[in-house]
């Protein structure tokens, strides 16, 4: 058993003066029980506590860790990038380099702008696809998440063509009613908010894999009827691949399902670990961003030395290395393969839903294609099963609905370990269930 009384007093005068004692909601324990660990480092597969536990990995900082943690390449980078100054708030190589590596990656980028999260990536996308069509409204899908911009934090009314409701508090219902949203994988819904509002929609904006809702698959011609309904209608599609970006293949999600979108956003992996995002496109729309074009967008910190340093020893590594996305693929099967088996003998009800180095289980026997079917899943048994888990220092994302991000740390006694926590941390969760 693993016992944590540093991270819990941590924890105890952390709520002191931050909200709710962690500085990102998703940290806290909050949907599974339990108070959160505090890291103190971590190396390749593993990640270190306060106390001197050590975990097995499976969250990966939520994704940019691809390589596991602290990977030579990238470390000697920053550590090369130091000496240099933090930040010039000036123009430099690196980023010239650093937009050139992008480009030559990612199939529907021809231009692009560095910012500092995801969250501003989205944000700004919208912005310039609003700006480049003249239009206000945009539809996203239940259960993408794309940040804590104001207009993104909505969900659907009852009817598909119902405007949206705010999520949270000090979301205006002004903003919102400009967010139409649709259910995952249903493209007649997005036909009928888009003859609904005929000429009034800039973008569609989508996770061409969903990652935020537990992982879910985009199903057979969905994005190549998105991708068609936008060319009819003069509507920017925009992947978000903050999440899926570098991680299902080099070039992205985009490059595994062959659809082209003509904005993408970028983050996580981008980074290397460092808070950097990215928005990019085709250059007719990226020509309308500022000081090229009028719709304005800026950062202080953005393009920073040492993050830039960091993100492009990691995309370099990537795209010199294609046979990491086999390992991975290899790794994620046999874990899923063995979930499966434990699953059949203790008779679980269960779907797993994967994609490459990216999956989630669900805890029913019903297929799991968008939100409301992510729902059926029994949470309270999520919740039990990830403290066992934890408890046999495996580290999962403290939620049913997020994905496990697979490193290439992980290596074949790893992924055997995991399946022997699974089937114990089941037999657990199943007894006090
Ligand atoms: C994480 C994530 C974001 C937000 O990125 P931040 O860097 O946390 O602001 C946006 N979109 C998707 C798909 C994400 O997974």
């Amino acid at each position: 058993m693993i016992q944590a009384p540093v991270s819990n007093e941590l924890f105890e005068r952390a709520q002191h003066t931050i909200p709710g004692g962690v500085n990102s909601p998703v940290r806290a324990f909050r949907a599974v029980g339990g108070n959160p660990r505090f890291m103190v480092s971590a190396k390749g597969p593993y990640m270190f506590d306060e106390d001197g536990n050590q975990y097995v990995e499976f969250i990966n900082s939520w994704g940019p860790m691809i390589l596991g943690h602290a990977p030579a390449v990238v470390q000697e980078a920053v550590m090369a990038a130091v000496p240099n100054s933090l930040s010039f708030g000036a123009p430099t190589r690196k980023e010239v380099e650093m937009a050139e590596l992008i480009v030559s990656m990612v199939p529907g980028i021809e231009k692009v702008r560095m910012v500092n999260s995801g969250t501003e990536a989205t944000m700004s996308a919208v912005r310039v696809a609003r700006g480049y069509t003249g239009r206000s409204k945009f539809i996203k899908f239940e259960g993408c998440y794309h940040g804590h911009g104001d207009s993104f934090l909505i969900s659907a009314g009852s009817g598909a063509i119902t405007l949206g409701v705010p999520d949270s508090p000090g979301v205006t219902t002004g903003v919102a009613a400009d967010t139409l949203t649709a259910p995952y994988n249903d493209l007649n819904a997005v036909q009928t908010l888009v003859d609904a509002n005929k000429g009034e929609i800039a973008a569609i904006i989508l996770e061409p894999v969903a990652g935020n809702m537990g992982l879910v698959v985009p199903e057979q011609g969905f994005l190549q009827g998105l991708r068609d309904i936008c060319d009819k209608e003069g509507i920017v599609l925009i992947f978000d691949e903050v999440m899926t970006g570098f991680r299902l293949a080099s070039g992205g999600a985009q490059q595994l399902y062959g659809v082209t979108p003509d904005m993408t956003t970028l983050g996580k992996i981008i980074g290397g670990g460092m808070p950097v995002g990215a928005y990019g496109g085709k250059a007719e729309i990226m020509n309308y961003v500022a000081p090229a074009g009028p719709v304005y967008q800026a950062g202080t910190l953005s393009g920073n030395p040492i993050a830039m340093s960091a993100g492009m020893a990691m995309l370099s590594h990537l795209k010199n290395n294609p046979e990491v996305y086999a390992q991975l693929e290899q790794t994620a099967a046999r874990m899923v393969a063995g979930m499966e088996a434990n699953m059949q003998k203790l008779g679980v009800k269960f779907t797993i839903n994967r994609v490459g180095s990216m999956f989630s289980i669900f805890f029913t026997d019903k297929p799991v294609t968008d939100f409301e079917s992510a729902k059926t899943s029994d949470t309270a048994l999520f919740g039990k099963y990830f403290n066992a888990m934890l408890k046999r220092g495996i580290y999962l994302a403290p939620s049913q609905y997020e994905a496990l991000f697979i490193s290439t740390a992980i290596t074949d006694e790893l992924a055997d370990q995991y399946i022997q926590a699974n089937f114990e941390a089941l037999q657990e969760a199943l007894e006090i269930a």
